[in-house]
């Protein structure tokens, strides 16, 4: 992931004097203002421990309560997008979103597979959702 990428989300989210370390796993420690990521870790995982650092209220399943999923929301969608991915098989297309269906809602990650026929989607086969998956 991109480190100057990294830094321009703290800053324009107004998290100044914060760090971000490389770690074995992901945290936010709110006490010495940094932000802790494996090597490699996804941007969605950055945004993620951006959120507690901008919602660093205890709240219920593990810190990841209504207040800590509204700044992930937010978040996700200022800086992520749907991405397209073309299928191997011909007349396929996977895609993958990264949302809200609301503000009080778990974060959503999905990635769904449309098959295509005379240039409509005829069908949709969901790959992964991680409202089925608990953690994020
Ligand atoms: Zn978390």
């Amino acid at each position: 992931m991109d480190a100057n990428w990294q830094r321009q989300v703290l800053e324009n989210e107004g998290l100044l004097g914060w760090t971000i370390r490389e770690a074995s796993d992901a945290y936010c420690w709110i006490e010495t203002k940094t932000i802790q990521l494996p090597l490699g870790a996804s941007p969605v995982l950055f945004l993620h421990e951006v959120a507690h650092a901008l919602h660093p209220i205890p709240e219920p399943n593990h810190y990841h309560g209504g207040g800590w999923s509204s700044a992930f929301g937010w978040l996700v969608e200022k800086y992520m997008t749907v991405i397209e991915v073309p299928g191997q098989e011909e007349n396929t297309m996977t895609k993958i979103r990264f949302g809200f269906k609301g503000r009080d809602q778990l974060p959503l990650f999905m990635v769904w597979r449309e098959y295509i026929e005379d240039g409509e989607v005829f069908f949709a086969k969901v790959l992964f959702n991680s409202r089925d998956w608990i953690g994020f």
